[in-house]
């Protein structure tokens, strides 16, 4: 049997190499049938034990009388005019107990590869202040299989066109760093070259600025990128629109970062959605190089998407702007308008707006 915190009895998503390997011997089969399996799973995405042609027969019959592979249900798919596809899935109580729920996921194809954004977290309790999915307050954790099953679906769902390289990011529902054990299990799969082998140069994590998480992060062998969502240029301006900084201020969080071990390819991201009128002053883009000077790292500009929420779209004009004053002291910087926009799978507006529990209840900041 699996180990009592992964998901229920004998569903195999979201499993380990070493996992799989423990288990089928704990069923009398030669342990090397494990790795098998795994790479059925996840590097053919094989989600029927039948198809599994790898695997004797007598092998594949027992699984599929023994053992299960627990996908989300697609309940809504949502295609933009730009290509994005934003998926509804609908969780099972895979893990006993668990709460049944629904979460999102949105592809974004490109010209050499696509991107699959993932949630890792039904609802997120951090609360930010531009941020629908904050409005739904954390449902629950999500499991090992349950993240990775997001991008096998998204992945299967064109498995026609796909390009040979694959993003992820985690940025989808959640905070990635406050379900760290099952983050990481499912990143070590994701990234794994004989599982969904996604180099660890095309995944990114997303975080709203937990320290003790960054600094687990930094002592981790196998790691996506690191982004960190910055969004304000002084603790004040922040502290109104990320309760989080209260608990971990702007020193600290930059003190984690500049501690954080850069490999020689590698830049941290810092991500800072312009609300407009709040934080899109030239000021406040001169605060921001302040901040981050000494430390290795890029801008992403978002302009504010309008959303549900009260903020404005910030002007075009100041968003160049912006984005001059940080580039003219050195910083890389970019303005990264989101996919989707048509079926809210952009950044910040991932909050099932089917749910009653969505409706915009924040003021905006004064
Ligand atoms: S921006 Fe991210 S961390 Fe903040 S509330 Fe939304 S999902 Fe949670």
């Amino acid at each position: 049997m699996f180990p009592e915190n992964s998901d229920s009895g004998a569903n195999v998503l979201g499993k380990s190499a070493e996992e799989l390997r423990a288990w089928l011997e704990s069923l009398g089969e030669p342990g090397y049938r494990g790795a098998q399996l795994y790479h059925a799973l996840y590097a053919e995405r094989r989600f029927d034990f039948a198809a599994m042609t790898n695997l004797p027969t007598a092998l594949r019959e027992r699984l599929a009388r023994e053992a299960a592979i627990v996908l989300p249900k697609v309940v809504r798919r949502y295609e933009s005019s730009d290509g994005a596809v934003r998926y509804v899935l609908e969780l099972e109580g895979a893990r006993a107990g668990a709460k049944p729920a629904n979460i999102e996921t949105v592809f974004m194809p490109e010209e050499n590869r696509q991107t699959v954004c993932i949630s890792t977290q039904a609802g997120c309790a951090v609360d930010c202040r531009f941020c629908l999915t904050a409005t739904l307050g954390l449902v629950r954790n999500l499991t090992v299989g349950e993240i990775v099953a997001q991008v096998l679906v998204a992945l299967e769902d064109h498995r026609a066109s796909l390009k040979p390289q694959t993003n992820i990011v985690l940025m989808g529902q959640g905070e990635p760093l406050l379900n760290y054990d099952a983050v990481m299990s499912a990143l070590r799969i994701l990234l794994d070259p004989n599982a969904i082998a996604v180099s660890p140069k095309h995944a990114t994590l997303s975080t709203s600025g937990i320290v003790p998480g960054i600094e687990r992060l930094a002592q981790e062998k196998v790691r996506p990128k690191l982004a960190i969502s910055l969004n304000a240029s002084s603790d004040e301006q922040r502290d109104r629109i990320m309760p989080i900084n209260r608990k971990y201020p702007l020193e600290k969080l930059l003190g984690a970062c500049r501690k954080y071990p850069l490999r020689p390819w590698e830049w941290l991201t810092f991500e800072y959605v312009l609300l407009g009128g709040f934080n899109d002053s030239p000021d406040d883009a001169r605060r921001v190089v302040k901040l981050l000077a000494n430390l290795r790292a890029k801008v992403n500009l978002i302009p504010w998407n309008p959303g549900e929420l009260p903020y404005e779209k910030p002007d075009a004009a100041r968003i160049e702007e912006f984005r001059k004053i940080v580039t003219d002291k050195g910083m890389m910087a970019f303005v990264r308008y989101s996919r989707g926009q048509d079926v809210m799978a952009a950044c910040g507006q991932l909050a099932l707006l089917e749910s009653a529990a969505a409706q915009p209840v924040l003021a905006p900041p004064s």
